[in-house]
């Protein structure tokens, strides 16, 4: 198999594209996709101040790398969720990574947020799932961090293939908001509320772990353990046999829904600020710290944080 720009020894086939490509000509088509998402969507301006969110896994170190190499002032924030056997290892890359790299990294943990408690822990007392906890977790402390450290924007590396689930999941569901808010930009809505992209929409899943392989990003494998069952993993399932039959298939469903739009685009939401902690909610005590003070056992809300 050789490349098709220069007749080298190719590394990647991309069907969706039919194209070959060497490890110098993929890192370029790499750098364009992400560059091209970047115009596209206008995700960000040269000046701006970066903060994304690494996890330790292929997605989001890859994209701190790229951004880092396309000249953006890009710095890390993971957050330590206290999950046995996986934390520890996804904290430990996470910051050899940016040791390796001379990159700025904030780490807060799960447990200054939650009241003295890890994400299982937090979980099983509040009889909630781990995925949902966690989410509202990641969700508050991005954004509050972004915002108390002055970045402009907040990143995180969802790829082609997790938009794709996430856009199955909500169409099987008939999600209508979030279907409105599904796209590779949220605007900033106050000063409080970070604007949020989305800069690997255009690559998916296998291109990002080849990039990251041939770049040498050592990345934790293995899926959260909570993960398993996650009906975002069937969904991926099922895009992946589709789009083997019909190479194509994950691009045209996201970008095809992302240039029609045809929920129209999200309403403004009546945003307040926290009584409690002063960052916008819908609701006079944001989720968090409702969620908080269910932990302290002293708030009964019958509302689902
Ligand atoms: S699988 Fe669930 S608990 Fe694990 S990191 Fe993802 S959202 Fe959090
Ligand atoms: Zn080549
Ligand atoms: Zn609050």
């Amino acid at each position: 198999m050789k490349c098709r720009k220069c007749g080298q020894r190719a590394v990647i086939k991309l069907r969706q594209h039919n194209l070959a490509l060497c490890e110098e000509h993929f890192e370029e088509f790499f750098l364009n996709r992400v560059k091209k998402a970047i115009k596209d969507y206008r995700l960000f301006k040269r000046q701006d101040r970066l903060l994304i969110a690494v996890s330790g896994g292929k997605d989001s170190l890859t994209l701190w790398q790229v951004l880092s190499r396309l000249g953006y002032s890009v710095d890390g924030l993971h957050i330590d969720l206290g999950i046995e056997g996986y934390s520890a290892k996804s904290r430990k890359l996470t910051e050899n990574f940016a040791r390796n790299n001379g990159y700025r990294l904030i780490i807060v943990q799960a447990k200054e947020f939650l009241e003295g408690y890890t994400v299982p822990e937090a979980s099983r007392i509040l009889r909630r799932s781990p995925c949902s906890l966690c989410g509202l977790l990641k969700r508050y402390v991005m954004n509050r961090v972004g915002v108390e450290e002055g970045y402009d924007v907040l990143v995180t590396g969802h790829n082609m293939d997790d938009e794709a689930a996430t856009l199955l999941g909500n169409i099987l569901t008939w999600q209508e908001d979030y279907l409105k808010r599904q796209y590779p930009v949220l605007e900033s809505t106050s000063e409080k509320f970070l604007k949020k992209v989305k800069p690997l929409v255009y690559l998916t899943e296998r291109e990002v772990a080849a990039y990251a392989v041939l770049n040498g990003i050592d990345y934790i494998e293995e899926e959260c353990p909570l993960s398993k069952g996650a009906t975002s993993l069937e969904y991926k399932e099922v895009l992946n046999i589709l789009e083997s039959r019909h190479p194509g298939t994950k691009h045209r469903f996201l970008h095809e829904f992302l240039q029609k739009k045809p929920f129209g685009a999200p309403e403004n939401l009546n945003l307040t600020n926290c009584s409690e902690c002063g960052f916008p909610t819908t609701s006079t005590i944001c989720s968090m710290c409702r969620t908080k003070r269910k932990l302290r056992g002293d708030f009964f809300d019958a509302t689902p944080p």
